[in-house]
């Protein structure tokens, strides 16, 4: 499967293998035994980073933009994976439309301001339901002088996206040689756990998986992530049910958890703001407020209550998100 993984084309833009940084001081800070490890997907460079870079590679492998001329996509006023697609236009020299569901507090600052530094043309829209209609008006708009456009689905989680979280879970397993590990993983639209679950059943490695929730109920995202981990499988492996059965079952066993969300998506908690100052005085890292603050929390309150099961390996990936501080 590794071979077939290889195989799949792609476009390269991450920096990768992103590094697993041990943090000893971060440990010391929570009074846990327990190794702590961050493996910082914050750090894949291109577009200023996050775990958008490795799915977009797939997503946007060139034989799928042959004679395109336009992406879309959508997200919220500080969306990564916006800036991330704008970012990939304008590096693959095409143009970009997003699709915003409400208004940046500022058009100049955080990833708002970047989405117009990279050059995207910027249609807003009132709520997350008149998404995908602006998306397809604008598909329309664009045919009609000529181009061709490709919609990027929200967060590039679509099964062949996630194909670049099965490549990080396997540089992942190498740089942890196998061992027995939780895995803390932010979550929302799926496709990067979905990956990490098609990962494990390839590689038979197991570590206990938990996907935090920035906004979405946890059964919502236990589905996504279901079908997604499913989907990326027949994808790679359309002549082998069993691994699709296998990621399926290993999506189904993640714990996911949405008790970390508090008043709602990117609203800071007393937990996150704790993880972020925490992450920031112990470590040096930078915790975004939607995403990796929450998950960050989820983390800290596992190792306090003890409930590392004697495993003696944490995980934190970081999937990005620093320019939302600055919003
Ligand atoms: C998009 C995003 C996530 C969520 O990833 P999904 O694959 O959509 O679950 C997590 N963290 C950051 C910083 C993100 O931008």
């Amino acid at each position: 499967m590794e071979e077939r993984l290889r195989k799949m084309s792609r476009t390269r833009l991450a920096m990768t293998p992103t590094p697993l940084l041990s943090s000893p001081r971060l440990a010391r800070r929570l009074d846990t035994s327990a190794s702590l490890f961050v493996k910082a997907d914050a750090w894949t460079g291109f577009g200023l980073g996050g775990n958008k870079v490795r799915k977009l590679e797939y997503e946007l492998a060139s034989e799928r933009l042959a004679n395109v001329t336009h992406l879309i996509t959508a997200g919220g006023p500080h969306s990564n994976h916006c800036r991330v697609t704008a970012a990939a236009a304008a590096r693959l020299g095409v143009k970009c439309t997003l699709v915003i569901n409400g208004e940046p507090e500022s058009a100049s600052r955080g990833n708002a301001f970047l989405h117009r530094l990279f050059g995207a043309r910027i249609v807003t829209v009132a709520e997350r339901g008149q998404r995908d209609s602006a998306m397809a008006e604008e598909v329309r708009r664009i045919a009609r002088r000529g181009g061709k456009a490709r919609i990027v689905p929200l967060g590039a989680s679509t099964p062949r996206g996630a194909l670049g979280y099965v490549r990080a879970l396997l540089e992942l397993q190498d740089q942890i040689d196998g061992s027995p590990a939780w895995v803390f993983v932010p979550s929302s639209s799926g496709g990067t756990m979905a990956g990490l679950a098609l990962g494990c059943a390839i590689s038979g490695w197991r570590p206990r998986l938990v996907a935090v929730s920035a906004d979405d109920p946890a059964p919502q995202i236990k589905d996504a992530v279901t079908t997604l981990a499913a989907g990326a499988a027949e994808l790679l492996a359309p002549d082998s049910p069993a691994l699709a059965e296998r990621a399926r079952r290993v999506a189904e066993a993640v714990v996911f958890t949405d008790a970390f969300v508090g008043a709602g998506y990117g609203r800071p908690t007393r937990e996150s703001e704790e993880a972020t100052h925490l992450f920031a005085t112990a470590a040096g890292l930078v915790l975004d407020p939607f995403y990796t603050s929450k998950a960050a929390a989820a983390m800290v309150s596992w190792v306090r209550a003890n409930r590392l099961e004697g495993i003696e390996r944490v995980v934190f990936l970081h999937t990005g998100g620093h320019p939302a501080l600055f919003r």
